[in-house]
């Protein structure tokens, strides 16, 4: 397996900040760090990233929103267009700061896209609630769908992205509900019980791209195995099914235990499991060709820095084992820092609990909504929602 890769990084992506804010970019120098200090980091091709020109952001966003956030980057007292509240407050200089990140993803889609290499992550990506003319759930431009429209506009034909994020990625599907040349496939946490409230799996795309947005809506407290099922039932036949050229994937780990804004239950080796499963899916359908994105995951110190490195490390076909230690200078800089938390002693929390397979006819909350999602969908992707094997 060809697993060169390449991340798109450098710390002028830690400007990205909203201030008192539970996005703190903290967690991104946190993970850039610890993936250094295991050797990981200098097994990727890092390259900084370019910011995104208005050309290009015109392809996700309206104008008058572009307009929008460039006043509010100058004007503190600036509100409208989902700007200047709680979940998006405005910062200066918060344009440059989210072009850079959405340059960041259309950048890492190219690499991939043009065969520069198999593999690129962009931690830094992942902002899928933005709309087309509005912030949305910290997020301010919508990377992950300028990542996918120039792959597009560079002549792929069909894209499969898969949203682990523990909140519906509402912005990316809204973008491509009626385009059949994208399949959205999002894992969250039921919508009825969390942000952004949309996510049901009677969501399935409209017109000719019925079919091709699919929602898993997981109850809370779904855990390691309970997600894993969810995932082995529902993902990989789609995404076979819908014989994609590249396999984009946004890696928001706030499906965690101790993550502060949600009710899912998983560690990080679930997490890291899921992880394992996009990039051998890649490898399976796309002949490799794999795009990863952050997202969010906001156990700051805890989970998105193993999280993360678990990706980076995935990306390069070195995955780092569960067991290994923390290395003490990543451990020495987060107490200078002045965290008092208890900080974790190995990248991993334990051996991961054993996956059963779905089966129909499950009664469990769980397997109802596993159920649910693929009669919804499997269908009109042309598989049998009652057969396991499919
Ligand atoms: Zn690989
Ligand atoms: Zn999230």
């Amino acid at each position: 397996m060809d697993c060169r890769a390449g991340a798109i990084w450098d710390e002028r992506y830690l400007a990205y900040d909203f201030g008192d804010h539970p996005l703190n970019p903290v967690r991104l120098d946190l993970t850039i760090r610890l993936a250094r200090e295991l050797g990981v980091l200098e097994r990727l091709d890092v390259q900084p990233p370019t910011p995104a020109d208005e050309a290009q952001l015109l392809t996700v966003h309206s104008p008058d929103y572009l307009a929008a956030v460039r006043r509010a980057s100058q004007d503190q007292s600036f509100t409208g267009y989902g700007l200047g509240t709680g979940d998006d407050p405005v910062f200066p200089g918060m344009y440059d700061a989210a072009a850079l990140i959405a340059g960041g993803s259309a950048q890492a889609a190219m690499r991939v896209w043009s065969g520069e290499i198999p593999h690129a992550v962009n931690i830094a990506g992942g902002l899928h609630h933005a709309m087309r003319d509005h912030a949305s759930g910290f997020c301010i431009f919508n990377d992950v769908v300028l990542g996918i429209r120039t792959m597009l506009a560079a002549g792929a034909t069909k894209v499969a992205y898969v949203d682990i994020d523990v909140h519906h990625g509402d912005g990316v599907q809204a973008a491509f509900y009626d385009d059949p040349r994208v399949l959205t496939i999002s894992l969250h946490q039921d919508p009825r019980t969390l942000f952004p409230g949309t996510g049901a799996p009677t969501e399935i795309g409209s017109g000719a791209a019925e079919g091709t947005s699919v929602n898993v809506a997981l109850p809370p407290g779904t855990d390691d195995a309970g997600w894993l099922r969810a995932y082995n039932a529902v993902v990989p036949g789609a995404v076979r099914a819908f014989a994609p050229d590249i396999l984009v994937s946004q890696c928001g780990c706030d499906t965690h235990h101790e993550d502060p804004l949600a009710n899912l239950d998983l560690t990080i080796d679930g997490q890291r499991a899921a992880i394992a499963s996009m990039h051998a899916l890649a490898h399976e359908v796309t002949g490799g060709k794999w795009v990863a994105y952050g997202g969010g995951g906001y156990g700051l110190v805890r989970c998105v820095p193993r999280t993360w490195t678990h990706l980076l490390a995935e990306a390069t076909g070195v995955p780092v084992p569960s067991e290994t230690p923390i290395p003490p200078a990543w451990t020495e800089h987060v107490r200078k820092r002045g965290v008092r938390a208890e900080l974790p002693a190995t990248m991993g929390e334990g051996p991961l609990a054993p996956v059963t397979p779905w089966a129909p006819g499950g009664e469990t909350w769980l397997d109802a909504a596993i159920g649910a999602t693929r009669r919804a969908v499997f269908p009109l992707l042309g598989l049998d929602p009652h057969d396991p094997r499919d």
